[in-house]
């Protein structure tokens, strides 16, 4: 089945086109990025597998036109990798948030959207864009089914414990403010690929996966069901982030508002995308910028990492309390599976419990591997991570379930 997974931004779509053969066995015919959305300027980068590489700047008024700019580079002579936009036989879209409203994925109709749209009260930035990605495919392809897979349905198995703020319970009733997490795709994936990687039962293991990118997030993960997570009632909660500050004493905020007389967009602003690496650095939000300042001997770049470690080690310390125990933790995303002096960090302050970590294995980066000895006691391992595939795949499981 041809299926195109689309990650819709407010100002950017992100695209992967996969012909599915089975759950495990695809080929990845194209993806790309469309950028600049509504801005005087845009532009497309495609990337089409075994063929030349496409980059085009034109101005984008809107998703619609960003859409068929994807389908046009799909199906063109000299770049495409289709014959025609009828050979797509599916639509999958990463949702930032579903809220309690999805604890799996669903086919898109009229009361999913409508679901969608309520949520977007809690992704004012990612919901409104998924809507439009939905939209615009409906415009361009009407008669291809959509499958909508949420960032929050994997942890809806957390317990009421576990994702209830100790605010009035009136807040959660008439607002629904609770943790709904996010990354979740993401934390399902590498928790099941690498339990099969180290040779774990999914259904009788207690497992952190720690999801450390841009955003980065925490799961702990029984019998292969969430039981907490980092991220809360949007992704800034928990750790340290590229641009985001994660847990605060609630009380700075207000007293940073009225310091300097702040409204609450502009402190959201300072908090989402102002903090984190970068703010508390002060020179950029990647890690590899960071990295090469930090082996410069700056300072602030030196406390970005030994926060990063620090607020990593607590968060799975907590966690390994929570399960009573842990048999595995894996590393993902762009910093867990590059970044080894983090990894190693990391490990190195749980040899309490009997985790022996392998220094040697531990360079690799951006590959499964194990990285804890054979007589350790927990195991450790880089697993690589696939929201795409995950959304392929769902795609394809509720398509078929239709079409049967
Ligand atoms: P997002 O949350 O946007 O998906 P990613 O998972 O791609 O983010 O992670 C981005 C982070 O990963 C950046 O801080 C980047 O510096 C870091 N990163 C990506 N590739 C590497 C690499 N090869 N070596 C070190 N760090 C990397």
């Amino acid at each position: 089945m041809i299926i195109l997974v689309i990650n819709c931004g407010s100002s950017s779509i992100k695209y992967q086109l996969l012909d599915m053969k089975s759950d495990d066995v695809y080929d990845l015919l194209a993806k790309g990025i469309v950028e600049k959305i509504g801005l005087p300027c845009g532009n497309i980068t495609h990337k089409p597998t075994g063929k030349e590489k496409m980059e085009k700047e034109v101005r984008i008024e809107d998703h619609k036109v960003g859409m068929k700019l994807v389908l046009d580079a799909l199906v063109d002579p000299v770049h495409g990798v289709l014959s025609s936009f009828d050979d797509i036989e599916a639509v999958g879209h990463r949702i930032v948030q579903g809220a309690d409203f999805f604890s799996g994925s669903a086919l898109v109709d009229e009361d999913v959207i409508a679901k969608i749209e309520i949520c977007c009260d809690f992704a004012p930035l990612h919901n409104p864009a998924h809507l439009l990605g939905i939209r615009a495919v409906q415009h361009v392809l009407p008669s291809v089914p959509q499958v909508v897979t949420f960032d929050t349905a994997y942890h809806q198995t957390m317990p009421d414990y576990a994702y209830m703020y100790a605010l009035p319970y009136e807040y959660y009733e008439k607002y629904r403010v609770r943790r709904y997490g996010a990354h979740g795709t993401s934390h399902q994936f590498v928790a099941y690929k690498g339990a099969r990687f180290v040779g774990l039962d999914i259904d009788n293991s207690k497992i952190i996966t720690c999801h450390i990118g841009n955003g980065s997030s925490i799961s702990a993960i029984v019998n292969g069901k969430v039981v907490d997570t980092s991220m809360g009632f949007t992704p800034l909660e928990g750790m340290i982030m590229g641009t985001r500050c994660g847990n605060v004493d609630p009380n700075v905020v207000p007293y940073i508002m009225k310091k300097e007389n702040l409204t609450p967009d502009q402190m959201t602003e300072i908090m989402n995308r102002k903090s984190g690496f970068l703010g508390l650095s002060g020179l950029s939000s990647d890690a590899r910028d960071l990295d090469a300042a930090a082996n410069a001997g700056n300072y602030r770049a030196k406390l970005v990492f030994k926060k990063l470690a620090y607020d990593i080690i607590k968060i799975v310390g907590s966690y390994i309390a929570v399960m009573d125990g842990v048999d595995a933790i894996f590393f993902t995303a762009g910093i867990g599976e590059n970044n080894a002096r983090l990894r190693r960090r990391v490990c190195e302050n749980f040899s309490y419990m009997g985790l022996k970590f392998d220094f040697e294995a531990n360079v690799t980066q951006g590959k499964d591997t194990l990285l804890s000895t054979p007589d350790s006691k927990v195991k450790v391992a880089l697993i690589t991570t696939d929201e795409e595939l995950v959304i392929a795949r769902d795609t394809m499981r509720l398509v078929s379930a239709v079409e049967e």
